[in-house]
């Protein structure tokens, strides 16, 4: 029941006049509000001693105006005024106490979690930070020795691991400075083309995908799919999609790029024949730091940061991403983006709204 909270002065006018009114009629009505005032008294703060104080202030005043009968049982009456406020006070009493324990307990759980989150997001920032640097100075240590012992053979390679494993750092600490930077990266749109995007990134996945044994299919679609765009970011995007279909497909499976448009939108879709995902992951894939349990099994690596970049750079473009997945048997993105169409280039040049 919703209760009304009265300051301590209400809270006594309320009180006397409560208590008048059952001296005189000792009806069961006064006494349900006695119950009220009880519950009142909890909402505002006052304490037993309160309450009595109020009570004998309240009886004494209410004495004056009763006939000489009604003062001989208002002692008694007004015990039981009394004894039914206590009651409904106690019962609130209780009742508020454990709410705000139970609050307490909320509170502390959530601190909980946010604090093992943070950690654990701290945990695999500095893992994946670190195994690259590792790999930089053994590369590198390797290359020197080689050198040392005119072994001049082996420093191509090691150089050249050396530099990848650089890269793989410079993208991660790029991805980290775009998550934390917390708002959309900016976009820099100009007429563009999905097909050759689209191209760009199955280009750029050829090789890990070669490297894992997974077949890299890029289906046909037409022959141009003109949008308005960031060509590097929408790259990038695409990008990501691949690497991480072909990371979360074992050896042996596939990852399919399709790309199609129906002159309002165009859209290109990365399908994989890998380890998909459950409803439930599939509804936190978009949260920053967020892997799931069978994707850390899979592949160890992974800041979690690729998909709410992509998520990111695609409603930046007023596009959406979609997903299908199923566990065991595969996944398939899909981005949408607005379709480039007649007057779409001069307003972006003139930096007005792209139009739908
Ligand atoms: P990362 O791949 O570094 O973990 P992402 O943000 O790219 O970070 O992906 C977040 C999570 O989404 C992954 O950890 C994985 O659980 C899931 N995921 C993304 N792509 C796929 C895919 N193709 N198949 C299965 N799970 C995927």
């Amino acid at each position: 029941m919703a209760v009304t909270v009265l300051l301590p002065d209400d809270a006594r006018a309320r009180y006397r006049a409560c208590l008048a009114d059952y001296l005189t009629s000792r009806s069961e009505r006064s006494l349900y509000e006695a119950s009220l005032i009880g519950q009142i008294c909890v909402e505002g703060e006052l304490g037993p001693e309160e309450i009595i104080a109020i009570h004998a202030e309240a009886l004494e005043s209410a004495i004056g105006e009763l006939t000489p009968r009604q003062v001989a049982s208002a002692g008694v009456d007004g015990l039981q005024f009394l004894l039914e406020v206590m009651i409904a006070y106690g019962v609130r009493y209780q009742q508020y106490l454990e709410l705000r324990l139970a609050e307490q307990l909320r509170q502390t759980e959530e601190a909980e979690r946010r604090a093992r989150q943070q950690s654990e997001i701290m945990a695999t920032i500095s893992h994946e930070l670190r195994a690259p640097v590792t790999v930089v100075r053994g590369s590198l240590d390797l290359a020197v020795r080689s050198l040392a012992r005119q072994q001049h053979e082996r420093v191509g390679p090691l150089l050249d691991a050396a530099r990848q494993a650089l890269g793989r750092l410079s993208r991660m600490t790029a991805d980290l400075y775009e998550a934390s930077r917390g708002e959309a990266p900016e976009l820099m749109r100009g007429p563009e083309d999905l097909t050759t995007i689209a191209a760009e990134a199955v280009a750029w996945a050829v090789t890990p995908a070669t490297e894992k044994g997974v077949t890299l299919v890029s289906e046909p679609g037409p022959r141009s799919l003109p949008i308005l765009g960031d060509g590097d970011a929408l790259v990038a995007a695409i990008t990501n999609l691949l690497s991480n279909a072909i990371r979360y497909t074992p050896a042996g499976g596939q990852v399919t790029l399709r790309t199609g448009g129906d002159g309002m939108s165009a859209w290109v879709e990365v399908a994989d024949t890998g380890i998909g995902m459950t409803p439930e992951v599939q509804a936190r894939i978009f949260e920053r730091f967020y892997r799931s349990p069978e994707a850390k099994a899979t592949d160890a690596t992974g800041l979690g940061l690729g998909l709410a970049l992509v998520q990111q750079v695609v409603a930046g473009h007023g596009g959406e991403v979609t997903v299908m997945s199923v566990p065991d048997s595969g996944s398939t993105f899909r981005v949408t983006l607005p379709a480039r169409r007649h007057g779409s280039v001069a307003a972006v040049a003139s930096n007005e709204e792209i139009p739908q």
